[in-house]
C-alpha cells in the first residue's frame, strides 16, 4: 500500500515534513532525468538450469541524481506513476532495452529475450501497443525477443486487460506475470488473460529447503503452470539449496543473486562474450 496516502487518512498523524519534501524533490528532479541522462539500465540474467545458459535478461531501471542521490526504483517508480512521468520514463526504458538487445544480436551474441517491467499506468494507456510497435520497428528487434512483465495489481477490468494484452500479443511479443502468487487474484488473471509465463515471487523461494509451506506452494505452482502450458521463472534464487529444491520440482528457469545480481551493460557484455 502507499505509505504517503495512508498517513493522510483521518486520525493519522500529520505527514512528516521531511518526507513530503523528499517526495517533492524526487518528482522535481525526475522530471529532467531523461534529458540529463541520469537513468541507466542494469540487466539480470535468466538462466536455464539444465544448461547454465543465459536465455534472457530482465532490465531494471536505476536513477542517480546529484541532488537527491541514488533513489531505488521501489521509491521513484510510484512517484513517477502518480505524477504521470511514468509514460515518458517507461517509453525510454522500452526503447533503450530493445536497442541494446538488438545491438548485442548484431554483435554476434547468442539471441536472448529482454524483459521489461511495465507499470500499471503504462498498461492502461491505450497507445501502448502503438508505441511498442514503433519501438520494435525503429530498433529492428524482432518481437519474439521482447517480453513484458506485468503485475497482478492491474487495476483494470479483466475484459479491458484482455483487449490490451491481445493487441500486444498480436505484435508477437510475450507476456509474463511478475511477482506471481502475491496478489489476491493471481488465479483469476491466469484464467482470464493470455499469459505466456509466470515469475514466482521471491518470497516463496527464500529458504525453500526449510519451509514446508513454501515448498508445497512452489511445487503446486509448477504443476499448475505445466498443465496450463505456461513457462515458469523462479525469482530471487540466492543459494545452492534453493536451486536444488527447484531442480527436484522440475523448474527450468531461475533468476537471482545465486547466478548474478543485476549488472551494468559492460559487465553483462563480458559475461555474454565469455558464454558465446
Ligand atoms: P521486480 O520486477 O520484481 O524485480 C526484481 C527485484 O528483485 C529487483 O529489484 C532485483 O534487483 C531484485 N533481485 C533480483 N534477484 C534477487 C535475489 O536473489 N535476492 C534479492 N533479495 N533480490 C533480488 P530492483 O532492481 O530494486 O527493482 C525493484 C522493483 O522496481 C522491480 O521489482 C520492479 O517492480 C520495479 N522496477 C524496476 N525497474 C523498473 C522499470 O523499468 N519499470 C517499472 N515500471 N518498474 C521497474
Ligand atoms: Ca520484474
Ligand atoms: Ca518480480
Ligand atoms: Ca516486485
Amino acid at each position: 500500500s502507499d505509505g504517503y496516502m495512508d498517513s493522510m487518512q483521518p486520525g493519522a498523524p500529520l505527514i512528516n515534513g521531511a518526507l513530503l519534501q523528499r517526495r517533492m524533490d524526487i518528482e522535481l528532479y525526475l522530471r529532467h532525468a531523461i534529458m540529463k541522462k541520469e537513468f541507466n539500465l542494469v540487466y539480470q540474467p535468466v538462466v536455464d538450469i539444465s544448461t547454465n545458459c543465459v536465455v534472457g535478461l530482465e532490465c531494471l531501471l536505476r536513477w542517480d541524481n546529484d541532488n537527491v542521490g541514488y533513489v531505488p526504483p521501489s521509491e521513484f517508480i510510484a512517484i513517477a506513476e502518480e505524477s504521470g512521468l511514468i509514460h515518458e520514463i517507461g517509453e525510454w526504458v522500452l526503447r533503450e532495452a530493445c536497442r541494446q538487445n538488438r545491438k548485442w544480436q548484431l554483435a554476434g551474441l547468442p539471441p536472448m529475450f529482454v524483459a521489461v517491467n511495465l507499470s500499471r499506468k503504462q498498461f492502461n494507456d491505450c497507445r501502448l501497443s502503438g508505441t511498442i510497435a514503433a519501438i520494435l520497428e525503429e530498433t529492428g528487434l524482432e518481437p519474439k525477443y521482447l517480453e513484458l512483465e506485468i503485475t497482478e495489481s492491474l487495476s483494470v477490468e479483466a475484459r479491458l486487460a484482455a483487449d490490451t494484452l491481445g493487441k500486444l500479443k498480436e505484435l508477437g511479443l510475450r507476456i509474463a506475470m511478475d511477482d506471481f502468487g502475491t496478489g489476491y487474484s493471481s488465479l483469476g488473471y491466469l484464467r482470464d488473460l493470455p499469459m505466456d509465463k509466470i515469475k514466482i515471487d521471491q518470497s516463496f523461494i527464500k529458504g525453500l529447503q526449510h519451509g514446508q509451506v513454501n515448498a508445497i506452494i512452489v511445487s503446486t505452482m509448477l504443476t499448475m503452470a505445466k498443465q496450463l502450458n505456461l513457462a515458469v521463472v523462479a525469482e530471487g534464487v540466492e543459494t545452492e539449496e534453493e536451486l536444488q529444491v527447484l531442480r527436484e520440482y522440475g523448474c527450468c528457469f531461475v533468476q537471482g543473486y545465486y547466478y548474478s545480481k543485476p549488472v551494468e551493460v559492460r559487465h553483462i557484455e563480458e559475461m555474454l562474450y565469455q558464454l558465446a
